[in-house]
């Protein structure tokens, strides 16, 4: 890649892609986008099993604040973003994964490009993938959750300013353990497609048949508690879905199948960065931070977030 005026972005979630969006439309031709992961999204994720689909991440959408905007406006005229039978809440049809497949189809996307360290060399960046691959770059965004950028800041040979580092330091996030659910019967979930249970080990219960994320009937995601989480992550799934059994026969009836977990080690922050939506550390040149914990911890809170390192890249903000 052509180091000249090039800006990386390192991770392709919600944030990520927004500030990608944002440089483009301002005519910021350079701008590649890297994930660690095979695919794009992050924790927009949806998974197949058994003929059927679920959402695993993000649950449900509020953009209220964001609905004049062209994106969003594109997204749901193409029928990839609809507002479900509840007003004001939005799902991604057939998955949320596919908001980020389709805002970025005209993006420069590298994936499985997991960001190690850089250095400054020369008045460039150098990034240094898990893949063995050094890339130069001009400026580099971190939309990736916080721990893990400052996981990479550490290991990196470059100049920054460190005086926001103790309130960046200081953020966290809630772990989620997640099951997907095939039953033999239909649940009666008390609002449209989901039901929040703030007592017990399993907080929130999704059908993604009714969602119009899965084609098959009876597939149910289940995010389990922060305590129940944080308590039991570093167990083994078969472990975990056994402590589980009573209170899933319980929810289900005998007749279930549990297709699949995922662990969230960054889930939904438990506190959030609170001197700005986004913030360039850099001192020689643009090093952004980006991402949900620097607004609400939500969808539109990460759209801000990119939208707004990008005005600050923009601005030209060393
Ligand atoms: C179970 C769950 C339920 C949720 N429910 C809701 C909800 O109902 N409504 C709502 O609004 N929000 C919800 N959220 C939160 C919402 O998903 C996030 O706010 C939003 O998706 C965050 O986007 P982001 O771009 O900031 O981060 P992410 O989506 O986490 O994107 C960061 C990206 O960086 C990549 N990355 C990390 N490290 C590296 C590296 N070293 N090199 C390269 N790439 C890297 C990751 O692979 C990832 O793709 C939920 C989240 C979870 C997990």
């Amino acid at each position: 890649m052509n180091s000249k005026n090039s800006v990386s972005i390192i991770g392709c979630g919600i944030s990520g892609i927004f500030a990608a969006l944002e440089l483009k439309k301002a005519g910021i031709e350079n701008v590649q986008l890297f994930d660690k992961s095979r695919g794009v999204g992050g924790r927009l994720a949806t998974r197949r099993a058994n003929d059927g689909k679920f959402d695993h991440g993000i649950q449900y959408i509020k953009i209220d604040s964001l609905l004049e905007r062209q994106e969003i406006r594109t997204l749901i005229d193409n029928k990839t973003l609809a507002e479900t039978e509840e007003p004001g809440i939005f799902i991604g049809l057939d998955g949320m994964t596919n908001i980020a497949k389709f805002l970025t189809k005209d993006l420069n996307v590298k994936k499985e490009f997991k960001l190690l360290a850089i250095n400054e060399i020369n008045g460039s960046l150098e990034m240094n993938f898990e893949n063995n691959e050094k890339i130069l770059t001009d400026s580099i965004i971190l939309s990736s959750p916080i721990k893990q950028s400052l996981e990479i800041i550490e290991k990196s040979n470059i100049n920054y300013n460190k005086i926001h580092l103790e309130s960046l330091e200081s953020l966290e996030y809630y772990l989620a353990i997640i099951l997907m659910i095939e039953s033999a019967a239909p649940l009666d979930l008390d609002k449209k497609f989901y039901q929040e249970n703030p007592e017990g080990p399993i907080s929130f219960i999704a059908d993604n048949f009714k969602k119009n994320v899965s084609k098959k009937q009876n597939f149910y995601t289940l995010i389990c508690s922060p305590k129940f989480s944080a308590i039991n992550f570093e167990k083994d799934y078969a472990s975990i879905n056994l402590m589980l059994e009573d209170n899933l026969k319980h929810i289900f009836g005998p007749k279930y199948e549990i297709l699949s977990n995922h662990k969230w080690r960054y889930s939904i922050p438990k506190n959030f960065y609170t001197e700005g939506d986004s913030i360039n550390i850099g001192t020689n040149n643009f090093i952004g931070l980006c991402g949900d914990i620097f607004t609400n911890g939500r969808f539109d809170g990460a759209i801000n977030s990119g939208i707004s390192i990008a005005s600050k890249y923009l601005k030209n903000e060393i």
